[in-house]
């Protein structure tokens, strides 16, 4: 099958021919990938950013937002069949740690990564297993939905976890309306009752933020921070209760903390950056910073229906699977900005 995989940190990884996944254990599911998202982690795991944390052994495929329909399963699997539309959580869990037992299917003790450290989908088709499937109406678009499995799910899961904090009369800020952003924005529109501000350096994302929920806007072009620190604290009445920073790079990471009432949260999505917060400003304004790895297996499952009633959607540009390398120099050259590059084999 013809397949997206890295051989070298640095260099472009290569579209090639490579065999076909085999099922293996009782557990495992074959999927015919139907689109694959293209991530900014596809960028960074390019950079050698992953190569510490998840140690992949190179060459193999990218790809870790799927979704298309089950070719083949294990001999246990009872939750989907053959020809089923599915989207596929990032990880497969085990179902038996610690992690696992308590939903929390992003840390568990003994998951595959397929993306990130081992074989992903960025190919005719994906291993994963029965824990990792979510079952989609049978019409569903994989190409409209691959991107919510990784990129969505992380944004989700932030705003998520914020639910009880974000009642009526509290303040959010999200900063970035890209990728992540802009399911980040529509999440909190759907699920939170707070005043939405959106920050980003380009003004038609801001456009495009307060066509999906937000309430204000700041443009962080000027780079003058004392200014957007200034207009946001005016917004929001002296800080956001959640600061949601879907860039965590740029400089975006040090404004965030600014940005905070007291015992007000950071809560970090993007990444890149390095937090830097003097001590005595964390323990006498009570703030937090909160980290946000991907999500559980039923935040994709509420994400879905979200997504099903019309409320939290994916702008995309598609790409064949050939074209793998032109989306990956737009997405690193902002001609993405707002639209999630799908890649469709
Ligand atoms: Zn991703
Ligand atoms: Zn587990």
């Amino acid at each position: 099958m013809k397949a997206v995989r890295l051989h070298r940190y640095h260099e472009n990884p290569v579209i090639e021919e490579v065999p076909e996944p085999q099922i293996s254990g009782p557990w495992d599911v074959i999927v015919d990938v139907g689109a694959a998202g293209l991530c900014r982690t596809d960028l960074h795991i390019i950079e050698g950013q992953w190569e510490p944390i998840q140690k992949p052994e190179l060459p193999y495929i990218l790809g870790h937002e799927n979704a298309g329909w089950v070719r083949e399963v294990g001999s246990a699997v009872s939750n989907v069949a053959p020809g089923d539309t599915v989207i596929m959580h990032p990880l497969t869990s085990c179902g038996l740690c610690p992690a696992c037992r308590v939903g929390e299917d992003s840390h568990c003790e003994n998951a595959t990564f397929p993306g990130l450290n081992v074989d992903g989908g960025m190919a005719e088709q994906l291993l994963t297993n029965a824990r990792a499937v979510v079952k989609l109406d049978q019409g569903t678009d994989p190409k409209t939905v691959a991107a919510l499995a990784d990129a969505g799910l992380t944004a989700y899961h932030a705003v998520r976890r914020a639910t009880d904090v974000l009642f009526p009369g509290t303040h959010a800020v999200a900063i970035g309306a890209g990728g992540l952003g802009h399911i980040g924005i529509q999440s909190l529109a759907a699920i939170t009752s707070c005043e939405i501000t959106v920050l980003d350096q380009n003004e038609e994302a801001l456009e495009l933020a307060k066509s999906i929920g937000a309430d204000h806007t700041v443009v962080t072009g000027s780079g003058d921070q004392e200014s957007i620190v200034q207009q946001v604290l005016d917004i929001t009445g002296g800080g956001a209760h959640i600061v949601f920073d879907f860039v965590g790079e740029q400089g975006m990471e040090k404004l965030s903390p600014q940005l905070l009432r007291p015992r007000g949260s950071h809560y970090v999505i993007g990444y890149g950056g390095t937090v830097q917060l003097n001590t005595i400003d964390i323990i006498s304004r009570e703030i937090n910073v909160i980290g946000n790895l991907v999500g559980t297996y039923n935040d994709l499952v509420e994400l879905m229906a979200l997504n099903a009633a019309g409320k939290v959607h994916m702008r995309t540009k598609e790409y064949p699977l050939d074209a793998t390398i032109d989306a990956m120099q737009d997405l690193d050259n902002g001609r993405l900005a707002g639209t999630r590059g799908i890649l469709v084999p």
